[in-house]
């Protein structure tokens, strides 16, 4: 048994708090992993907001990171102790319905065992002081200086690769590159429309230029991020706090686009998504929206074979996905650490979940150790 610091949240809507657990060695088919950084989504948002259901108290969140294995357990054939990894939170099962048909992000096992909270024995290794379980957050738990995950969960990722940009791999650039390559398919020339241009939003403006999209429109409130997604590759922005988004998409495409990606995850903009669309296209979202939200649609409009389809984890494969995704950022060939607006640790998880809540800032990453993180002093321990 070992000890770590992490971020505990003990219940929902209550503030995380910074302390010492104690880590159990990994069982069968686990590895422990040295956590270099973690990034901080949305996702983490919700269910510290209670907006994911009851129940899973306390918890250490944190869902995409990268760090460096330090032991593995029995069984495990493919990592040994010093390999560089990022974390993916959905460790097929190979055997369910979903896998079988090869939609391994879809995982029935791995979705049972997330939403309990527990590793795939249906255990937890993590305790706190007074010896109470601490529940895993998909499997990860990376806002924490160590953590225990399925061999499954820890990508092998090239040795050049900084671990601080790695650690967006697991979540943001797998769902924003697999939504357009996997969900939408986009085409040559082909316009696309993004709204929201957080984490996840940037790279699903990344993954359409590299798709080679035609015109590619940004929409979000904040100029700040508007201005990052231009950095990315989109051709034209709409600031929603100064315009209406949906006139101001339809000027730039007369007759609507040929594929919205939704990365908000809230009724108005999955609307938006749909309204923006020419006939027979289809709306893709991302975003994951509070619970009990709903969407109203005008039904005559399915008339015009229009589609509003969800996407999840890149809608394919997600640990071949991050491999290949991998390879593209080591050989420079996809720049993803300007997506980055704030570096942190431990303690500033919380303040970034503020602005995650306000919605500023596009993506911060906590850095667990400096050293492996290998974080540029520009952007270190940056708060505002
Ligand atoms: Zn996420
Ligand atoms: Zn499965």
């Amino acid at each position: 048994m070992m000890q770590t610091r992490a971020a505990v949240l003990h219940e929902a809507g209550a503030p995380l708090v910074v302390e010492t657990l104690s880590l159990e060695p990994p069982r069968p088919g686990e590895v422990l992993v040295r956590v270099a950084a973690a990034g901080v989504c949305h996702s983490d948002v919700r269910l510290a907001d209670g907006d994911l259901g009851d129940g899973r108290w306390p918890i250490v969140l944190g869902h995409e990171g990268a760090g460096v294995v330090e032991a593995v357990g029995a069984d495990v054939g493919d990592l040994t102790p010093g390999d560089r990894v990022a974390f993916c939170f959905v460790p097929p099962c190979r055997a369910c319905r979903a896998c079988v048909a090869g939609r391994f992000q879809l995982c029935e096992t791995a979705a049972t065992h997330a939403w309990a909270g527990t590793l795939l024995d249906g255990t937890m290794r993590l305790r706190l002081a007074d010896g109470r379980a601490v529940r895993h957050f998909n499997f990860v738990s990376c806002f924490a200086e160590h953590c225990v995950v399925p061999a499954a969960s820890a990508v092998p990722i090239p040795a050049q690769l900084p671990l601080w940009q790695a650690a967006l791999l697991g979540c943001a650039v797998v769902t924003g590159f697999g939504a357009v390559r996997n969900a939408a398919r986009v085409g040559i020339g082909e316009s696309v429309c993004v709204i929201g241009c957080g984490g996840v939003g940037l790279q699903i403006v990344a993954a359409a230029h590299m798709a080679g999209a035609g015109r590619i429109i940004a929409v979000d409130r904040d100029p700040a991020k508007l201005a990052l997604a231009r950095g990315r590759g989109a051709t034209d922005e709409v600031d929603s706090s100064r315009q209406d988004p949906l006139a101001g998409v339809l000027a730039l495409a007369p007759g609507g686009v040929d594929h919205a990606l939704e990365a908000v995850g809230l009724p108005g903009t999955i609307r938006l998504a749909w309204d923006v669309l020419r006939p027979g296209a289809t709306a893709i979202v991302v975003g994951i929206a509070p619970r009990g939200t709903e969407v109203c649609l005008p039904a005559q409009e399915l008339l015009s074979e229009k589609s509003l389809r969800g996407s999840y984890y890149g809608s394919a494969n997600p640990a071949v996905e991050m491999a290949r995704l991998a390879q593209l950022m080591a050989d420079g060939r996809l720049q993803i650490g300007d997506a980055v607006s704030h570096l942190t640790d431990l303690d500033g998880i919380e303040e970034a979940f503020g602005r995650l809540r306000r919605g500023t800032g596009s993506r911060t990453i906590a850095v667990l150790d400096d050293a492996l993180a290998q974080a540029p002093t520009r952007l270190r321990r940056s708060t505002t």
